[in-house]
């Protein structure tokens, strides 16, 4: 299959842009777009035929189910067969934007499309291209984010091109995306509403709009028997890169402070009263960079390549051998979400044998950032 690329302006969208992707998706096609959390691979919601495509565009396992895009409320009704309380609270406070919510389904999406399942995620992106193609397509869209199966989601359209070439339609090229990271997923068909995925919409921010908010348990720990993840992708190895990924992380259980730090001196920015409410802090300090320095000189020796991921605050302070990527300063944590997937692929590119990653903060936007972390280690977390 030929994989046409058509540029598009966010600033300037303009319909005659988007009629052949919109005509495609109508059609039964595949279009990758761009919307505010990553790119998505868009086919349409109601057509099983169309969603097969995805999975095999994908290499999905069909039980993943697909979340549908729609451009305006009126377009959930006939999706869903109930609109409960707090997804009407949820939707009036957060749609368009980077929150998923999970209905009971109606009879209209197939079985197809929600992995057998009878509730239906649904989203209205902020995205204009996104929400464009949505209302020019006249159906919902089905799409899931535009990478092969497991590896870090698209945050650029050359990401998508790297998957996705020859598997497609169309791609449309807006540019990089804005958050970087994947949807909220709210499931609000129990009697109280359950996080199954953090993202931007952080779950403070859902407590502020409807009150209680259960957390699904696997949105922080590995699948275990009695903990499979309501959100059925979220058992899969995600977001990750090629090579081993080992996420290390101070251990606050107990006294740690007398080891010997054997990397350079770092300040330990928590203890800082000046950084503090600052946004993402380094819970990292001296312990971690000592022992991600250790671990890598320890792989250099054998001849390995080894990539560290970390923050602005700590870059300077590894082996010059070592493959380093920071993702932005600790005070702003929405940059470093929008370049975790980037600098996952970045190491893919560069072929390193392991990857050592500092650990952020579990609040706000830290909770997604560290389930991505998390979940492309492969819940390999070395605590020091
Ligand atoms: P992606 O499309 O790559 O962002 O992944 C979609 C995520 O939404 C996956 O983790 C799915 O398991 C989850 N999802 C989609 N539909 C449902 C649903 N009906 N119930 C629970 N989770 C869902
Ligand atoms: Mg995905």
């Amino acid at each position: 299959m030929e994989t046409e690329i058509v540029a598009v302006d966010k600033e300037n969208v303009r319909d005659e842009d988007l009629l052949e992707a919109a005509h495609i998706i109508r059609k039964g096609g595949l279009v990758a777009f761009p919307t505010e959390t990553v790119y998505g691979l868009g086919a349409n919601a109601l057509d099983e035929e169309a969603a097969k495509k995805i999975y095999e565009a994908k290499g999905r396992p069909s039980d993943n189910p697909l979340i549908a895009h729609i451009a305006q409320c009126s377009e959930l009704e006939p999706l869903v067969s109930e609109i409960p309380e707090a997804g009407r609270r949820l939707m009036e406070a957060y749609w368009p934007g980077p929150l998923t919510l999970v209905f009971p389904k109606s009879d209209r999406v197939p079985y197809g499309t929600t992995g057998g399942l009878d509730t239906v995620a649904v989203r209205m992106p902020s995205d204009p291209v996104a929400r464009a193609l949505i209302r020019l397509a006249e159906v919902p869209v089905a799409a899931p984010s535009a990478n092969t199966s497991g590896r870090p989601s698209p945050t650029e359209a050359g990401h998508v091109y790297e998957d996705m070439n020859g598997r497609v339609d169309m791609i449309l090229d807006g540019g990089p995306v804005g958050i970087g990271l994947e949807s909220t997923i709210v499931d609000v068909t129990g009697p109280v509403p359950m996080l199954l995925r953090p993202g931007a919409i952080t779950l403070e921010m859902l407590r502020e709009t409807v009150g209680d908010v259960e957390v699904d348990p696997a949105v922080s720990g590995p699948v275990t028997l009695d903990r499979k993840p309501k959100a059925p992708g979220m058992k899969y190895r995600h977001y990750a890169p090629a090579a081993e990924l080992i996420l290390v992380e101070a251990d606050e259980s107990g006294d740690n402070d007398s080891r010997e730090s054997e990397g350079g001196k770092v300040r330990d920015r928590q203890q800082d009263p000046q950084e503090k409410g600052k946004g993402n802090q380094n819970p990292a300090g001296d312990r971690v960079v000592s022992a991600i320095t250790r671990k890598a000189l320890e792989d250099l020796e054998k001849g390995m390549e080894v990539g560290i991921l970390c923050a602005d605050e700590t870059r300077d302070f590894y082996p010059r051998g070592a493959v380093i990527r920071s993702l932005g300063t600790r005070s702003r944590e929405e940059t470093i979400a929008h370049n975790l997937f980037k600098a996952l692929r970045e190491f893919d590119d560069l072929k390193v044998d392991r990857i050592y990653s500092e650990s952020f903060s579990r609040e706000r936007l830290g909770q997604a950032i560290m389930n991505r972390l998390t979940k492309a280690a492969g819940y390999h977390v070395l605590k020091v």
